[in-house]
């Protein structure tokens, strides 16, 4: 399996990323569920010229990238699962789970320490959210998520397919739970049993500190339940909520230049709304 994917890599990521982002468009212009405040035009732009950028950052700063450093681990006998070589199925479970708890555990220490927050409101600074917010992130912080992936993938020894299916799913899903589509609430309560759904990320997308510091899973539900940082819905509907950073309001959050500053910008006017 870990050739196969190995082999295809490139093509199964582009055909995931391109997929899953062009069903979610179709999805959200047949059945919104919100309206969007701001010009698409702009935002879309931005958020896809962000995510270009990160990409390229990594290929050029670190092109072993996590795939890499789970190869070189099984070629030199590294890592936890490459010492107690478990069935192969179990360690491709237990690494998929864990780098699913390390995102989540990330995603906690990127709100809390202020360092990382410069980089991570760069996602949050979104004035809509929608499929694009999902590949939103400042390249900064692209890289410093590569760097603790690569870590913990040493330290584990997990399978290089595990890796590969891990991104491939966490691209896709962040992309799916940042959509602005309409799920019947049946259907949306079954699967966040499971996985963050959009109604459950928008949450943590909301204006509202005691919002916004919830709900801090990408891929699996159960660790906001877990460690109770779970919020069901908005106070204010989903309809009505208010979507950003109160501090940096349209348009600017929707230009590039603006976007890429956004970390090392001075100033950052109320901040203890967010601590
Ligand atoms: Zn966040
Ligand atoms: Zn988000």
């Amino acid at each position: 399996m870990s050739e196969f994917l190995s082999l295809y890599e490139p093509q199964l990521r582009l055909a995931a990323f391109a997929g899953v982002l062009g069903l979610m468009a179709l999805w959200e212009i047949a059945s919104p569920r919100r309206r969007l405040s701001s010009m698409r035009r702009h935002r879309w732009a931005t958020n896809l010229l962000l995510a270009a950028g990160g990409t390229l950052l990594l290929r050029v700063a670190v092109p072993l990238l996590a795939v890499g450093v789970a190869l070189e681990a099984e070629r030199a006998g590294f890592g936890l699962f490459n010492w107690l070589k478990p069935p192969y199925a179990l360690a491709l479970i237990l690494s998929i789970l864990a780098l699913d708890l390390t995102v989540y555990a990330q995603h906690v220490l990127f709100h809390h320490v202020p360092l990382f927050w410069r980089m991570h409101r760069v996602h949050h600074a979104d004035t809509d959210i929608d499929v694009t917010t999902g590949i939103r992130f400042h390249p900064l912080e692209i890289l410093v998520s590569m760097g603790i992936k690569m870590g913990v993938v040493a330290a584990l020894g997990a399978p290089a397919a595990a890796v590969i299916l891990f991104e491939v799913v966490l691209n896709a899903t962040a992309m799916f739970n940042h959509a602005n589509i309409k799920l019947p609430r049946g259907v949306d309560r079954l699967l966040r049993l499971v996985i963050v759904t959009p109604d459950m990320h928008r949450v943590h997308h909301s204006v509202r500190p005691d919002e916004h510091n919830r709900n801090f899973g990408f891929n699996l539900s159960v660790w906001d339940r877990l460690f109770s940082t779970y919020r069901a819905q908005p106070r204010e509907g989903h309809e009505k909520m208010h979507i950003g950073l109160a501090e940096y309001p349209a348009p600017q959050p929707q230009y590039l230049g603006w976007s890429l500053w956004l970390p090392f910008a001075a100033r950052e006017p109320r901040r203890e709304r967010h601590a």
